[in-house]
C-alpha cells in the first residue's frame, strides 16, 4: 500500500533534496556496477552488509559524500538490495535493477519515517538534513502517520512523496466454511462447491482492434512517429486488460478470504511450468534433437500467464495473512499430483477417469462429477489433512485385495502432467 502526495518544499529545501537525489543515485549506481562485475570464478559480490561498510569508509575518504546524509545513502543501498532480491526471486515480475540517470531517475528513499499533521489540510514529512517538508493531506491522518517509509521523487519540476503504509487489517468474522480451489485453463478457478470463475479477457471489439493495430504496425516504418503512436495504442490496450484482470483477482480473492476459514490451493510450480523444456538429444545421431513438445508447451504457457495464477495465489496469501486474530483464514498449498485423476468418492486414481476436459466419471465406482469440481474436492481434502498436521501422500493407493487403485505407470504420469 502506498499513498502518493505532492510535496511543497521551500526553495532551500528543494536545493538540499536535489543533493540527496544525486547521492542516492551515485550509491545506487555503484551497487549496480559491483553487481555487474560478478563473475563465476571471482566469488560472491559484496552483499548489503559489506556494501554498507564500504559506504562508511567512502564517506570518510570523500568529503563531498561524507557531507551528505548517511541515512539517505544507506537507504539507497538497501533499496538496491531489495530490488535485486525481488528480481532474483521472481524474474518474471521484477526486472533487474539497472543504472539510474540524472534528470530521469531523481529520487531517494527515507526509512524510519516521521509524518506529522499540521492541520486538516497539511502534513509534513521529515527529510534527513532538510527538515519538515510540507505535503497536502489527502487521506485520513491515521493512514498517513502509519507510514513506515517513503520514496521522494522529482520529475518535471514537481516533487512527490510515496508513503508506504502497512496493509490494512482484513476485516472478517469466522464462518466455519472451507473450500478447495482448482486452478485451470478452461475455468480459471473452480471451487469444491462447484463455483466457477473465469478471468476476463479482451472483448471481441478489442481483439479486432488489436489485430488491426498489429497490421498497421507491420506496415509502418521502424523508428517513425506514426509507429510510436501505434505502439502507444497497443500498450494502452494491454494495460486495459491488465487492469481488468487485476480487478478480477482482487475481488475474487477478497470474497474467498472473507467467506472461508480454510482455503486449499494447489502448490503449482508456475515457474517450472513456464520454463522452456530442455531439448532432447537423439542418442543415435549426435547433434540431432528429438521433438520435445516445446511448441505445445509454449501454447499452454501463454494461457498460464494469461490466467495469472501466481498473482492470484499471492493475493490470497497476502489477504489471509492480514486477517484479524480469532478470525484467521488459513491458506494451505497442497501437492497437485493426481488431484485431477483421483475419484473423490472412492479414491480410485486413473487417467481413464477423466473422460474429457470437463467430465469426470470414475471407472471403478461410477461417480460422476464436473472434472474441475472433483479436483477441487480432492484439493480440499488434502488441505484439511495438512491443516490437521498430517502428511499427504499424493501417490495412488493400492487396496488390500491387491487390486490396483490407479496406476503408477509412466503412461499415466505423463498424462497427469499434460492434464495439469
Ligand atoms: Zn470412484
Amino acid at each position: 500500500m502506498s499513498i502518493r502526495a505532492r510535496l511543497y518544499p521551500t526553495p532551500a529545501q528543494a536545493e538540499a533534496m536535489v543533493v540527496h537525489c544525486g547521492h542516492a543515485r551515485f550509491v545506487w549506481n555503484l551497487a549496480v556496477e559491483q553487481s555487474n562485475m560478478w563473475r563465476r570464478d571471482k566469488g560472491p559480490t559484496p552483499n548489503y552488509v559489506a556494501q554498507a561498510a564500504q559506504l562508511a569508509q567512502a564517506r570518510r575518504e570523500h568529503a563531498w559524500l561524507g557531507a551528505g546524509s548517511s541515512v539517505v545513502q544507506q537507504a539507497a543501498l538497501r533499496d538496491f538490495d531489495r530490488a535485486r532480491q525481488s528480481w532474483w526471486k521472481n524474474p518474471h515480475h521484477f526486472s533487474r535493477p539497472t543504472w539510474r540517470k540524472r534528470g530521469v531517475h531523481e529520487g531517494f528513499v527515507i526509512r524510519d519515517l516521521t509524518v506529522t499533521k499540521v492541520n486538516h489540510r497539511w502534513a509534513t514529512v521529515h527529510v534527513p538534513k532538510v527538515g519538515a517538508v510540507k505535503f497536502r493531506l489527502t487521506r485520513p491522518r491515521a493512514q498517513v502517520t502509519a507510514a513506515t517509509s517513503a520514496r521522494v521523487t522529482f520529475k518535471a519540476g514537481r516533487w512527490h512523496v510515496s508513503l508506504v503504509t502497512p496493509p490494512p487489517v482484513f476485516d472478517r468474522k469466522p464462518t466455519g466454511a472451507v473450500t478447495g480451489i482448482d486452478r485451470g485453463v478452461a475455468n480459471t478457478i473452480a471451487t469444491s462447491e462447484s463455483v466457477m470463475g473465469s478471468i476476463p479477457g479482451w472483448t471481441p471489439g478489442e481483439q479486432a482492434r488489436y489485430v488491426a493495430l498489429q497490421q498497421q504496425l507491420a506496415r509502418q516504418v521502424k523508428g517513425s512517429n506514426r509507429r510510436a503512436v501505434t505502439k502507444g495504442k497497443i500498450a494502452r490496450l494491454h494495460q486495459r486488460l491488465t487492469d481488468r484482470r487485476t480487478d478480477w483477482i482482487e475481488q475474487t480473492t477478497t470474497t474467498l478470504v472473507r467467506e472461508h476459514d480454510l482455503i486449499g490451493i494447489e502448490a503449482l510450480n508456475t515457474r517450472g511450468m513456464v520454463r522452456k523444456p530442455a531439448p532432447k538429444p537423439d542418442p543415435e545421431n549426435t547433434g540431432v534433437f528429438l521433438p520435445n513438445g516445446a511448441k505445445a508447451k509454449a501454447a499452454l504457457n501463454k494461457t498460464i500467464h494469461a490466467s495469472c495464477w501466481g498473482k492470484f495465489a499471492k493475493r490470497l496469501h497476502d489477504k489471509a495473512a492480514n486477517t484479524p486474530a480469532g478470525a484467521k483464514t488459513l491458506v494451505v498449498e497442497v501437492p497437485a499430483r493426481y488431484t485431477s485423476q483421483r475419484c473423490h468418492h472412492c479414491g480410485h486414481t486413473a487417467p481413464e477417469n477423466r473422460k474429457n476436459q470437463a467430465e469426470f466419471r470414475c471407472v471403478d465406482c461410477g461417480h460422476e462429477a464436473n472434472a474441475d469440481t472433483n479436483a477441487a474436492e480432492n484439493i480440499l481434502s488434502r488441505a484439511i489433512t495438512l491443516a490437521a498436521g498430517q502428511a499427504v501422500d499424493p501417490r495412488p493407493r493400492r487396496t488390500v485385495d491387491g487390486r490396483n487403485r490407479g496406476t503408477t505407470t509412466t503412461a499415466s504420469t505423463t498424462r497427469e502432467r499434460k492434464a495439469v
